[in-house]
């Protein structure tokens, strides 16, 4: 039987940031990483709009996006890889009642030495071309039925921007493979069927099933980044209710559109967030649009439904910036979040009913951003029993039964 220090579940930016990470801080284990995607970043990773940010209300998100945004600023440099790395800001607008909460936030930022600005209608206008913050030339009926209000305000930051995760895995798995003493084992095409664990409860290993058929392997450490599939994974190995996360698999789909005129201002808008949620940003000469379906339910269903862009998203658009009407749908797609269903944040660190067994799962849509930061303190916890320069312990899965939520106070 084969034996390995630890073997990873999910070769997605979570998995490479775990691995990449681990060696450079001299784990001398041996480390096999195992997926069942044809290739390393098959999984939400490859069809993330990939959305940074350092504007949160929470000191660990605060901490891990703008420690993450360091690292893909200089990704790379580092790694030899590029990531498609853009700042070009993000804009938030709000309606009045959202707005007037916003100062209370802004002192957080303040005090978290952030750089934003709070913009005025007039501003949010100049800065979106055709966009109109008041409502007064839509139909009543349609305002009311589409329940839009006028934008009082925005929030710019500027050092938010976006970049291309599923290169950032290809990166990390690339330097971890090559560069250091140590070459991890990488099995692609491999389905995991169960984790393994003794009597105790400590997690021994796995059951998993490649081209060569069903195998068990031995571990010291199993390593979960396996994302929405995880609570399946967990029920396939045996673990009770209690054990599982509180995640739940939300389909999110992404829309690619050409611009709506010639307008050269698009080639530099930040990624903007509009009205119910709707977010669009530059990609490669078009609008990538998205926006979360309020009714999605627990499933691993990915369909595209294009219906949703033409029939929703855009009505409201249109409304907003009267030219996105003519917008046409290129392309478009589907995937997963791990929505952790009581804050909406990672569960991070080790499993507090199975030692051995570590979690970096339940990013909530923001894992692309947080696990460049993620993978060094986690290596921090693997290595040397505690983290050191990154404390993920707010994220650590018992707060869920000890009552200790990490709640954003104002959501952006
Ligand atoms: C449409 C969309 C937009 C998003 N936009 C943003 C954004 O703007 N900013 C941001 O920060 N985040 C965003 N996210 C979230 C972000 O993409 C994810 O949080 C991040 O990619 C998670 O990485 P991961 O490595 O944990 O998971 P994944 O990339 O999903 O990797 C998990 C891997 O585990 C493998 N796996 C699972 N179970 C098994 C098994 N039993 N056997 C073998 N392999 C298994 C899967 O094949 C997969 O490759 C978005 C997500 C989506 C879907």
């Amino acid at each position: 039987m084969r034996r390995f220090d630890l073997v990873v579940v999910g070769a997605g930016i979570g998995g490479g940031s775990l691995v990449y990470n681990l060696l450079k801080q001299g784990f001398t284990g041996s480390i096999l990483v195992v997926d069942r995607g044809e290739a390393v970043s098959t999984g939400a990773s490859a069809y993330s709009a990939g959305g940074f940010r350092n504007l949160w209300t929470t000191p660990i998100n605060q901490q891990l996006c703008t420690r993450g945004i360091s690292i893909l600023k200089n990704f790379q440099d580092e790694m030899g890889v590029g990531i498609g790395f853009r700042q070009s800001g993000y804009l938030f607008t709000y309606y009045q009642d959202a707005w007037s909460r916003i100062p209370a936030a802004a002192e957080i930022w303040k005090s978290n030495g952030v750089d934003f600005e709070l913009f005025t209608p007039a501003q949010v206008e100049a800065m979106i071309p055709g966009l109109r913050c008041a409502v007064d030339a839509v139909d009543p009926d349609v305002l009311e039925y589409l329940n839009m209000e006028a934008i009082a305000g925005g929030v710019y930051g500027k050092d938010c921007g976006s970049f291309d995760p599923s290169q950032a895995a290809v990166g990390y798995f690339e330097r971890a493979l090559t560069d250091f003493p140590v070459k991890p084992v990488l099995e692609l095409n491999t389905e995991v069927l169960a984790v393994t664990f003794d009597a105790s409860g400590r997690a021994t290993g796995l059951r998993m099933k490649g081209h060569g058929g069903e195998e068990t392997v031995e571990a010291g450490m199993v390593a979960l980044c396996s994302g929405p599939w995880t609570n399946n994974l967990l029920k396939a190995s045996g673990c009770p209710a209690e054990d599982l996360m509180p995640i739940i698999a939300q389909k999110r789909m992404m829309f690619l559109t050409d611009f709506p005129d010639q307008d050269p201002r698009w080639e530099n808008i930040p990624l903007t967030i509009i009205d119910q949620g709707i977010y669009f940003k530059y990609e490669s000469g078009n609008l990538l649009i998205g926006k979360a379906k309020s009714d999605t339910p627990d499933s691993l269903d990915t369909t595209f439904e294009p219906d949703y862009y033409v029939e929703e998203i855009n009505l409201v658009m249109q409304e907003r910036m009267p030219a996105t009407a003519t917008c046409k749908l290129k392309s478009g797609w589907a995937s997963l979040y791990d929505t952790t269903g009581p804050d909406h944040n990672a569960i991070l660190g080790w499993h507090a009913n199975h030692p051995g067994l570590l979690l970096q799962v339940g990013y909530s849509g923001h894992g692309a951003m947080e696990s460049p930061a993620v993978g060094i303190g986690l290596a921090e916890l693997v290595i040397t029993g505690g983290y050191r320069t990154i404390d993920l312990t707010p994220l650590r899965w018992s707060r869920f039964r000890e009552g200790d939520l990490v709640k954003e106070t104002i959501v952006i």
